[in-house]
């Protein structure tokens, strides 16, 4: 039997390598409604407070994306807007509010906190069954230990759902995952060596105490770059067939924007595109994932109500 070949365009064979965080986002988002639609019929709405101490511009921006992605998936949010003067002890006792508050089923505080508020004594005040960021301590300990019922970090949650959701397998892979942040690094390097299913790799974690991470990427089937730096991996630093996940976002000028500015990653992305086997953009990668993994963490905490 005659086979039909088929001729892709250059572009289409450059798309086939991106993986589109957006159009991954907006699937997961679909679901998301779905399973708010379906507690609500229990008679439970999923709700979110979030907490904006101050009037920080990205944080503003940032805050008002997630009432925004609450709204359009069913999910009630309730702003906590304080004076960028709030104490503490204010702060505290207005989480103390909110994890009484039965139809709260998460909480979240936008950091970054103005410099007189301890963040890790604020992180520790959420209820860690309210915690849908995943920050507290007990859920950061239940991610190492691989207990299901905690809350993972969102950012780390969103780049395993983009591996799976890409179909790129994890085990026995190499893993290398340049930066060891609380918030992304370290919790994602522990997904992934985790013994279950989309996991299972040996990982290994580069920060800048490793004296020659180009030695480590270069064995890299999966390379995971959060280091908050433009260009800190170019394409000699890569295996040909690598998956690329770019985590950063930094601002590089840019006079032909209105803003001034353009967002890139830690990636050089058009260097490393031809030689990887997947590579995510940015904008538009791990990015769109981190808002929906934290309105998956919040119907997660609110399905608990209904059991
Ligand atoms: P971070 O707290 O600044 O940590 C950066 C890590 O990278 C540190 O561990 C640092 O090592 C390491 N590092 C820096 N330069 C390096 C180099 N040349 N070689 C090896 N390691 C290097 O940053 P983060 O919070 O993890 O965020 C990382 C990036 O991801 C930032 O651009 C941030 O904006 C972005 N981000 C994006 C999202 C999203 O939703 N898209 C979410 C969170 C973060 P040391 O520990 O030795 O200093």
């Amino acid at each position: 039997m005659q086979r039909a070949v088929t001729i892709l365009t250059i572009s289409q064979i450059r798309s086939m390598k991106i993986i589109d965080g957006k159009k991954i986002a907006a699937q997961i988002r679909v679901e998301i409604a779905r399973e708010a639609a379906d507690l609500v019929r229990l008679g439970i709405t999923p709700g979110i407070a979030v907490i904006l101490v101050g009037d920080n511009p990205a944080s503003v921006s940032y805050v008002t994306a997630k009432e925004r992605a609450c709204s359009e998936t069913g999910i009630r949010s309730f702003m906590s807007r304080m004076p960028v003067e709030t104490t503490q002890d204010e702060l505290i006792n207005e989480i103390k509010r909110l994890n009484a508050d039965d139809s709260v089923h998460g909480i979240l505080v936008q950091l970054p906190l103005p410099k007189h508020i301890d963040e890790s004594a604020i992180i520790r005040a959420i209820a860690p069954e309210k915690d849908v960021d995943g920050f507290h301590p007990i859920n950061l300990g239940k991610l190492l230990l691989g207990e299901d019922d905690g809350f993972t970090s969102c950012t780390p949650a969103g780049i395993m759902e983009l591996l799976v959701r890409s179909g790129v397998d994890t085990s026995g892979k190499h893993a290398v995952v340049l930066g060891r942040s609380n918030i992304v690094g370290k919790p994602v390097a522990n997904l992934l060596l985790q013994k279950k299913d989309g996991a299972n790799a040996t990982v290994t974690i580069c920060h800048t105490g490793t004296p020659d991470a180009t030695h480590f990427t270069r064995q890299a089937d999966i390379l995971i770059v959060a280091a908050g730096r433009p260009n800190t991996v170019t394409a000699d630093m890569i295996k040909p067939g690598a998956v690329v996940i770019d985590v950063g976002v930094n601002r590089v000028p840019d006079t032909s924007k209105k803003s001034g500015f353009r967002l890139v990653g830690d990636v050089d992305f058009d260097a490393i595109a031809p030689i990887a086997s997947f590579v995510t953009p940015v904008p538009g990668g791990v990015g769109p994932m981190t808002i929906t993994m934290l309105l998956a963490n919040t119907i997660k905490a609110a399905r608990r109500c209904a059991t």
